[in-house]
């Protein structure tokens, strides 16, 4: 499991320990695939855990940025930082507002289905 999150969820590349670095408040790719998500329509789905933690999901909808995650790009890294993880997402999408939905879900495993069809059929 280790490295599975030391790969680019973009090119399918093996990072090592720069990966967390890269993934830090952010999405687990490399550096040089951020500016693919310019302008591109997405929402962020946060879930916040116990202690003021929280996990996200950003899901972008554009064909050219599915990546190797059909555009779910999950980060369960019990993020603190929220403002920081707002702030990049804003960066990367160069949006002046970002689409935010807040869940309660606590286990991102969702067996197969999407995160959007998983939430709305609960
Ligand atoms: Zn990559």
């Amino acid at each position: 499991m280790a490295a599975i999150e030391k790969v680019c969820e973009m090119c399918g590349d093996y990072h090592g320990h720069a990966m967390y670095r890269y993934k830090y408040n952010h999405l687990q790719m490399c550096p040089k695939h951020r500016k693919d998500f310019r302008y591109k329509e997405a929402v962020l789905y946060l879930s916040t855990l116990e202690d003021n933690k929280f996990d996200y999901c950003l899901v972008v909808n554009d064909m050219t940025v599915q990546g190797n995650v059909n555009g779910q790009y999950f980060n369960t890294a019990c993020t603190v930082n929220y403002s920081s993880v707002i702030r990049k997402m804003r960066r990367l999408l160069r949006c002046r507002k970002l689409n935010i939905v807040k869940t309660n879900i606590f286990c991102w495993h969702m067996c197969g289905q999407t995160l959007e069809a998983y939430i709305n059929g609960k």
